[in-house]
């Protein structure tokens, strides 16, 4: 199958949170799979142009009365020859940020361009894909220009597969920008992409793409209820039968304990005491009392309300009580960061907070805490309680989304288990699951072990989840072209 991904982040050349992973990922385990699969993005100012190539040809996208000319840059996934082309257009994404101008015409401009840059780059290299695989509200302008002024096109069997990683992110956009990028007046309606006067790209995605995606079971139901369908779940309910909830999976060249580059020593499932070097490493590196037995929680998260962080930041001290530390690597709402920098360094050795984005960190932490902590109010899928798995560093979520699919509750009874839950999200709750952890981890230190032990072994990669895109794309195929 010919498949085009098109998004706006793809690790590791662009990425602000999951869908990144996503994105850099699947399309390996898509090739793995004999299929021919490419990624376009956009090259946004901060993405260098070595180990990459110009194409000869600028590319005309139509955009209002004219054309917006774009060069194409071509690259490559790292580890895999999934070729990836990036449009470049400096006056829209020359800037630093993926996400910018969000509300605005031009915001609508960027990622329409890019949206429609992709049917004219499939033309221009004259590959016409089966499936156009689109992600979240940038993309989503993409099935409907199918359904629009492509729809009669070369395009007019291709299908279109929208994966939703995140129903929150909700921008909207002036009803100008319908003119400039040619999509009909007659769009501007309630099931397509008008939503309280405005455009809703993610809205008209939902409704124009061919079949909808998300990345795990629980998230799918989720978003069907008026809780979880943030404003939209009346349309998600209505698209119920076409909607599949796939879990995500580790891209296991960038996220194994035994070959990750950025950890100061390597471990497997087999033996961990590259792990208890990891912690060392960490508890020295981010001034920490240097204490084995002591059990260390960690935390790499976006600092927004979604994550539940807030919670975590009113108990930090009723959590280093239980004798335990915490590390916090994370960024974005103002005044969490400014809490936790105001505690940095302040507990005696036992609290650490790095407010920013750290790749390498980010790896340190997972490999070097105990505990993960990860009491989202809502989580897609999440990533990082299936890395702290991962890396035998037991997750502590609230059973939400995808975090519910992911991590099994320890059972010591059956001798079951891979983390440990909650339900409310309450500071009580939080504190009891925590002391719950620490109590096993102290205590009981075989059980915990094999909790580890499991933990690290379970399969997590994509090829299980590229198999579930292949029957989503299949079935997405035929419903497009009715064989
Ligand atoms: P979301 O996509 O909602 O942010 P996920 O758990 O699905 O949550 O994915 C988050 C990804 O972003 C993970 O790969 C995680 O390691 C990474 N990440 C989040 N915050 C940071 C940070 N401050 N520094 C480095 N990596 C981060």
């Amino acid at each position: 199958m010919r498949i085009l991904f098109v998004a706006s982040e793809c690790v590791p050349f662009a990425k602000a949170g999951g869908l990144g992973d996503v994105v850099g990922a699947l399309p390996k385990a898509l090739l793995a799979r004999g299929h021919d699969v490419r990624v376009l993005l956009p090259k946004y100012g901060f993405i260098p142009a070595h180990e990459m190539w110009r194409h000869s040809a600028p590319l005309g996208v139509p955009m209002g009365s004219g054309e917006a000319w774009c060069a194409v840059w071509e690259s490559h996934l790292p580890g895999s020859k999934v070729p990836v082309y990036f449009l470049e257009h400096d006056a829209l994404f020359g800037g630093p940020d993926i996400y910018e101008g969000e509300g605005s015409l031009r915001g609508a401009a960027r990622f329409g361009l890019l949206s429609r840059g992709a049917f004219q780059l499939c033309r221009a290299l004259s590959w016409i894909p089966d499936v156009i695989h689109v992600h979240d509200w940038p993309s989503a302008w993409v099935p409907v220009m199918l359904n629009g002024v492509e729809a009669q096109s070369e395009f007019k069997g291709t299908a279109t597969v929208l994966t939703i990683h995140n129903m929150a992110h909700q921008p909207k956009f002036p009803t100008e920008a319908l003119e400039m990028l040619h999509i009909g007046k007659d769009e501007l309606r309630e099931d397509s992409l008008e939503d309280f006067g405005h455009l809703n790209p993610f809205k008209g995605g939902l409704y124009h793409a061919t079949m909808l995606t998300t990345v795990s079971p629980r998230y799918a139901y989720e978003i069907r209820t008026p809780d979880g369908g943030a404003g939209l779940h009346q349309a998600m309910d209505m698209r119920g039968a076409d909607l599949v909830g796939i879990l995500n999976g580790i891209d296991d060249d960038i996220w194994d304990p035994a070959t990750d580059r950025y950890l100061p020593a390597h471990f497997s499932s087999r033996d961990l005491s590259g792990k208890a070097s990891c912690k060392d490493w960490l508890q020295r590196e981010m001034g920490l009392q240097v204490r084995p037995d002591v059990p260390l929680f960690g935390v790499v998260s976006r600092l927004t309300d979604q994550k539940g962080l807030d919670v975590v930041v009113q108990v930090i001290d009723r959590l280093l009580d239980l004798d335990a530390q915490l590390v916090v690597l994370g960024s974005g709402d103002r005044a969490l960061e400014a809490t936790l920098r105001s505690r940095d360094g302040w507990e005696d050795g036992r609290f650490a907070a790095v407010i920013g984005y750290n790749e390498a960190l980010a790896h340190q932490i997972e490999a070097g805490a105990d505990l993960f902590l990860m009491p989202s109010r809502f989580e897609p899928c999440g990533l990082n309680q299936l890395y702290s798995q991962r890396y035998g560093t037991l997750p502590i979520v609230r059973a939400v989304g995808g975090l519910d699919d992911t991590v099994e509750q320890f059972d010591p009874a059956h001798g079951r288990g891979t983390g440990f839950k909650l339900w409310n999200l309450t500071p009580d709750s939080l504190v009891a699951t925590c002391a719950w952890a620490v109590e096993t981890y102290r205590h009981h230190p075989a059980a915990f072990r094999e909790m580890q032990r499991r933990a690290m072994t379970k399969p997590m990669g994509w090829d299980v989840s590229a198999r579930g895109y292949e029957d989503v794309y299949a079935w997405a195929l035929t419903r497009r072209r009715g064989s």
